[in-house]
C-alpha cells in the first residue's frame, strides 16, 4: 500500500527544507527525500565550500602583502592545502548536519535517503517504497555540465564537486570556463600557490557583463599571475605524461596548454533526466528545465518546481525566494511572483563584484534614455586606507523617472555595498533616496552619493 503524506519534497536544496518546515507549521505531514547530502549544491559543493576556500586564499594573499602594512610574517607564506580543505570540511559538515537534524525533527514527517522518481502525477518511488501526496515539490537542483570535447573520455577531470576532495595542490590547474564558478576557483588556487590557466571560449571573461567589468576582472586575475586564454575554439585534450595537454585555436596565448589538473566549469545542467517526469506528465522547457509559471507551478496540478531546476534562477537567493513565493501563494494570500525579483548576484573573487539590475549594454539595447556614472575604487577613502583599491563602481539611471536601472561594484565590499542600490530599486524610489542620505564614514557605501553626483547622459 502507498504511504500517504500531505506533501512530498524531492531534494533538500536551498528551498525544499524551508518549504517542508512551512508545510509542517501549517499542520501537514511531509516526506523529504534526499539522495545525497542535505543542503544540496550550495552547502556541499557550491557557495559554502567555495567561500571558505576564497577566505583561506584571501588570508594567504594578505599574508604575502603583510610587509606593505608593516607586518612581518617571518618568512615565505606557505599554504597547507590539507588544512585548507579540513577547515572547509568542518564548516560544510556543520551546515549539512544542521539541515539534516532540522528535517529529521519535523513533526509527524519523514526523511527518506534515496533517489526519488515519479511513478504517476501523485506518487513517487524511493528505496522500493511508493509515497503518495496531493502536493509534490521538486527541488533537485543541477550539476556540472560536461562538455563534448575530443579526448575528454581519456583524460581525468575535476568538477565543482570533485575539486572539493583534492588533498594536494595542483601543480598547474587549467580551468575550462571563464565565468562565475571557474573564476573563483582560479583565483583561490593561484593564491594557494598553483599555476593557473583559464581557457575561455568567448572573447572575454564573464561575457554577459559589460566589457569594462570583464576587463577589470581579467586585470585583477592577471595581476596575480593567473594566465588567461580567450576566444579558445576547437578544443581537444589528450594525456601527456602524468598530466594532460589541451590544444585550441585561440585569440590570445599559446595554442597548447599542458596542465596537471583540469577543472570543467562551463555551466550547469538541471537534475531532471532521471526523475521519472514522463510518468507524471511534467513538461520541460527547451533546455531541460521544468517549465513553471510565475508561482513555480509545473504544468501538472499539484506539482511545483523550485530552485535551479526551474531555470528561473541559478542562485541560492533565487531558490530561497522560490520557497517564499510558493508559501506566500499557498498560505498567506500574498500573490508573490518570480518576476517581482530584481536580478542580483555576486562574483566572489577578491575584490568581489556585486551586480544588480541591467548592465549598461542591456540599457543601450532597450533604447532607454539613461544617465550613468563611474568612479574608480582608488577614489574611495576606505579602499585606500585598506590598501585594496582595485576595481570601480558604476550605475545607470533612467533619465525620466530617476530610478536606478542597474549597477556594478567591482571592488572591496562591492558585494555588500551594492545592496544600497538594490533596496532602493526594490522600493521603487529614485536615486536621490541614496544621494540625499548621510552615510557612515569611512565606508565604501558613503561614496555612492558622490558617484551619483556624477550622473551624465549615457553615451
Ligand atoms: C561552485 C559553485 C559556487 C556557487 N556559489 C554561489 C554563490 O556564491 N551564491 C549563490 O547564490 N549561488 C551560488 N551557487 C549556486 C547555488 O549553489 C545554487 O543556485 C543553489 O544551490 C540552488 O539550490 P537548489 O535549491 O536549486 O538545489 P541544490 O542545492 O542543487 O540541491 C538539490 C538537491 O536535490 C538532490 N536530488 C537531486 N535529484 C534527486 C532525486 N531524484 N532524488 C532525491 N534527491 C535528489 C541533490 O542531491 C541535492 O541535494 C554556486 C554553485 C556552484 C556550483
Amino acid at each position: 500500500m502507498n504511504k500517504r503524506f500531505d506533501a512530498i519534497i524531492i531534494g533538500s536544496g536551498q528551498s525544499g527544507p524551508s518549504l517542508a518546515a512551512r508545510f509542517v507549521k501549517e499542520g501537514m505531514r511531509v516526506a523529504v527525500i534526499e539522495r545525497k547530502h542535505f543542503g544540496g549544491t550550495c552547502v556541499n559543493t557550491g557557495c559554502v565550500p567555495t567561500k571558505t576556500l576564497v577566505a583561506s586564499a584571501y588570508v594567504a594573499h594578505m599574508a604575502r602583502r603583510a610587509a606593505e602594512y608593516g607586518v612581518d610574517v617571518g618568512g615565505a607564506v606557505k599554504v597547507d592545502i590539507k588544512r585548507v580543505m579540513a577547515r572547509k570540511n568542518a564548516i560544510v559538515e556543520k551546515s549539512r548536519a544542521n539541515i539534516a537534524q532540522w528535517m529529521e525533527g519535523l513533526k509527524d514527517s519523514r526523511v527518506c535517503r534515496g533517489h526519488a522518481r515519479f511513478t504517476s502525477p501523485r506518487t513517487v518511488a524511493v528505496n522500493g517504497e511508493t509515497l503518495e501526496a496531493d502536493k509534490i515539490v521538486i527541488n533537485t537542483g543541477g550539476r556540472a555540465l560536461i562538455p563534448e570535447i575530443a579526448g575528454l573520455d581519456r583524460v581525468p577531470y575535476l568538477t565543482n564537486s570533485s575539486i572539493m576532495e583534492l588533498d594536494e595542490l595542483p601543480e598547474h590547474l587549467v580551468v575550462l570556463g571563464g565565468s562565475y564558478i571557474g573564476l573563483e576557483f582560479a583565483q583561490a588556487f593561484r593564491r594557494f600557490g598553483a599555476r593557473v590557466t583559464i581557457v575561455e571560449m568567448a572573447d572575454r571573461l564573464i561575457a554577459r557583463e559589460d566589457e569594462d567589468v570583464s576587463d577589470g576582472v581579467r586585470e585583477i586575475l592577471e595581476g596575480e599571475g593567473v594566465e588567461v586564454r580567450l576566444g579558445a575554439k576547437c578544443l581537444s585534450v589528450e594525456k601527456d605524461g602524468d598530466g594532460f595537454a589541451m590544444t585550441m585555436d585561440c585569440a590570445t596565448g599559446a595554442p597548447r596548454v599542458r596542465g596537471s589538473h583540469l577543472l570543467l566549469a562551463v555551466g550547469r545542467r538541471p537534475n531532471t533526466d532521471d526523475l521519472g517526469l514522463e510518468k507524471a506528465g511534467v513538461a520541460l522547457d527547451s533546455k531541460g528545465y521544468i517549465a513553471v509559471d510565475e508561482q513555480c507551478r509545473a504544468n501538472v496540478e499539484g506539482v511545483w518546481a523550485i530552485g535551479d531546476v526551474n531555470g528561473r534562477g541559478a542562485f541560492t537567493h533565487t531558490s530561497y525566494n522560490d520557497f517564499e513565493i510558493v508559501a506566500a501563494n499557498l498560505f498567506d494570500k500574498d500573490p508573490r511572483r518570480i518576476s517581482d525579483r530584481i536580478p542580483c548576484y555576486g562574483l566572489f573573487i577578491d575584490p568581489p563584484l556585486g551586480r544588480v539590475g541591467l548592465t549598461e549594454r542591456e540599457v543601450r539595447a532597450k533604447g532607454v534614455k539613461a544617465l550613468s556614472a563611474k568612479r574608480l575604487m582608488t577614489a574611495v577613502g576606505r579602499a585606500r586606507e585598506r590598501g585594496e583599491t582595485l576595481g570601480f563602481m558604476k550605475v545607470v539611471v533612467d533619465a525620466q523617472s530617476n530610478k536606478i536601472l542597474g549597477a556594478a561594484m567591482l571592488g572591496i565590499a562591492g558585494d555588500e555595498a551594492v545592496h544600497a542600490f538594490l533596496d532602493v530599486m526594490a522600493a521603487g524610489a529614485p536615486y536621490t533616496a541614496i544621494s540625499r542620505t548621510v552615510h557612515i564614514h569611512p565606508t565604501v557605501a558613503e561614496y555612492l552619493p558622490t558617484l551619483l553626483g556624477d550622473l551624465k547622459p549615457l553615451a
